[in-house]
Parts: structure tokens; sequence; C-alpha cells
């Protein structure tokens, strides 16, 4: 069986990653969407184990200790990480997960999956990105402030993704969603075996 495909899935905070990921996950069974580790309170409404494994900076640091994190940064104030096991089975299975997590830690992943694919979700203007993470509700003001300063840092680090899709009307990008994920899978250096497979046959 074929392996599945990595996908590093960021954007600044309130973009839209969520909101464009979901209709495209409830589409695709053959892709899931790994949970991440992080010492962030839970928002109203997350619950442990679903949108985030919710645990204590001395289990964070337990799970590092242990290797059990393929990766993990620190982003406005708490650790973030990515739990290496579900991520390998599922991709030996065959099956493609997406990690949505920040460009530091996305970093790390190209370092030690080449082979993945990387896709930065973009807002169309500063205007709306603030506007939509207002909108939403979910952080105070402060915590809101802090998202944009770390959106300028994040936006810089675009050019390092393969892929960036401008999430301005919701359906539009979802649909370069799917072309992009379709596109990756046919990436020459993603069917280096299929090619030396094929080159092995005799000509007709
Ligand atoms: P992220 O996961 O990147 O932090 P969310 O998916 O939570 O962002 O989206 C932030 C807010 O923006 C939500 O209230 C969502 O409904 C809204 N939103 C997302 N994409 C669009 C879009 N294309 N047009 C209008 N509003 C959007
Ligand atoms: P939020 O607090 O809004 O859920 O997430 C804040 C930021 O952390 C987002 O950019 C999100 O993509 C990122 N993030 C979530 N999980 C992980 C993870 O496991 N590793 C890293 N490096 N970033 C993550």
């Amino acid at each position: 069986m074929s392996k599945g495909t990595l996908i590093v899935y960021s954007g600044p905070s309130g973009v839209g990653k969520g909101t464009l990921l979901l209709p495209y996950l409830q589409a695709h069974p053959e892709a899931a969407l790994s949970v991440s580790m992080t010492t962030r309170s839970p928002r109203p409404g997350e619950r442990d184990g679903v949108e985030y494994y919710f645990v204590s900076k001395q289990r964070f640091d337990e799970e590092i200790g242990q290797g059990g994190l393929l990766e993990y940064a620190q982003y406005s104030g708490n650790y973030y990480g990515t739990p290496r096991r579900m991520v390998e089975e599922k991709i030996a299975q065959g099956k493609d997960v997406f990690l949505e997590i920040e460009v530091q830690g996305a970093m790390k992943i190209k370092q030690t999956f080449p082979e993945a694919v990387f896709i930065f979700v973009m807002p169309p203007s500063w205007e709306v990105l603030k506007k939509r993470l207002t909108g939403r509700g979910t952080e105070p003001p402060e915590v809101v402030g802090r998202r944009l300063a770390a959106a300028q840092d994040e936006i810089h680090m675009a050019e390092k993704y393969d892929y960036i899709i401008v999430n301005d009307d919701l359906e539009a990008a979802g649909k370069k969603l799917e072309a992009v994920v379709i596109a990756a899978k046919c990436e020459a250096r993603r069917l280096q075996e299929t090619v030396r497979q094929l080159g092995g046959m005799p000509s007709v």
C-alpha cells in the first residue's frame, strides 16, 4: 500500500484555516487532521482530545523528553506540539495527514520530512484578517493584538511554502485547496517509484 501524504497547513490566526479545512475533511475520508497537544486553556466549546489535547507545561515537557512530539513551538505565550504516533500510523496506513501548525513548527517539519507538502493560507488584506480575528470573538483584545503581531512574522515566511491560498471567497479558496492537494500528489518527485517501475517494463 502506498504511503499517505503529510500536509503542513499554516497561516495567521483568524485567516480561516479551520473554516476552510472542515469541508475538505468531511469530503475526504482518506484525509485526517492531527490533534495537537497544547498548554493553552480550552476556548468555550473546545473538547480535550478533539480540538487539542489540553495539558500542563509539565506534561508537555515530559512528552518532549520521551520523544513523543514530531515538532513543537511556543506561540503567543503557549506551547503547541504534534504527537508523533498518530501521524506516523496514519501515513503508514495510506492516509493524508494535515498538520495545522504555525510557521516555526512547519520549518522543523521541513527539515525532518522534506517530502511533506507545505500550504500557507493568506488573508486578502490586513483589514479582513483583523475583522475575522476580532469577529470570531474567542480572544480578548490583548490576545488579538499579540496574534496580529505574530501574523506579520508569519506572512514573511509564506514564501518558504509550496503553495499559497488566499482565503477571500470561501468557496473559491476551498476549490484551490482541493486543487493544490491533487497537484501536490502529481509532483514528479513524489512519483519516482512509479516511474522506476514503468522504466523496468519492456517497450511495446
Ligand atoms: P483560523 O483557524 O485560521 O484561526 P477560523 O477558521 O477560526 O480561523 O476563522 C476565523 C473567522 O473568520 C471565523 O469567524 C470564520 O467564520 C471567518 N472566516 C473564515 N474564512 C472566511 C471567508 N472566506 N470569508 C468570511 N469569513 C471567513
Ligand atoms: P490556536 O491557539 O489559535 O488554536 O493556535 C495558535 C497557533 O498554533 C495556530 O497558528 C496553530 O496553527 C498553531 N498550532 C496548533 N497546533 C500546533 C502544533 O502542534 N505545533 C505547532 N508548531 N503549532 C501549532
